[in-house]
């Protein structure tokens, strides 16, 4: 069995902004030579998360209108008194997305569904450079 971290970097727009990174990690697992095994996809930062969605047009609109329901933008959060950087409501949205997605492979291919991308959500309300690790563990 091997271990291999690896990463890679996507600019984001900020709020709410969803990049489909699928290919990103399919490419670092072909560059990798492994076959079997899993990937960790994992985003550094405690304003963004990884998970899965079909990246589709109504989708990308009705996963933001979901966190602004139950984790709305503009409500007194603790977290900007404290630093007055405005950002409360997306460490809470960061928090409960969760920041890492795993995906097992087999043949140097991620078993994705056809209808089934794997997205980093950046909360944060700026534009930011995202650090994405790929750890592979397998063969
Ligand atoms: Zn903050």
């Amino acid at each position: 069995m091997q271990i291999n971290t690896l990463n890679f970097s996507v600019c984001t727009k900020g709020f709410n902004d969803i990049i489909d990174v699928t290919n990103d990690v399919q490419k670092i697992l072909n560059e990798s030579g492994m076959k079997e095994g899993n990937a960790l996809v994992f985003v550094t930062g405690s304003t963004a998360g990884v998970t899965t969605i079909e990246y589709e047009p109504g989708l990308l609109k009705d996963y933001p209108e979901f966190f602004e329901k139950i984790i709305p933008l503009n409500k007194v959060y603790h977290h900007n008194e404290a630093w007055h950087d405005n950002n409360g409501y997306a460490h809470v949205r960061a928090s409960l997305q969760g920041a890492s997605f795993t995906v097992p492979f087999t043949n140097g291919k991620l078993l994705l569904g056809t209808w089934q991308q794997i997205i980093l959500v950046d909360f944060d309300n700026r534009s930011r450079q995202r650090n994405v690790i790929v750890q592979l563990i397998g063969e």
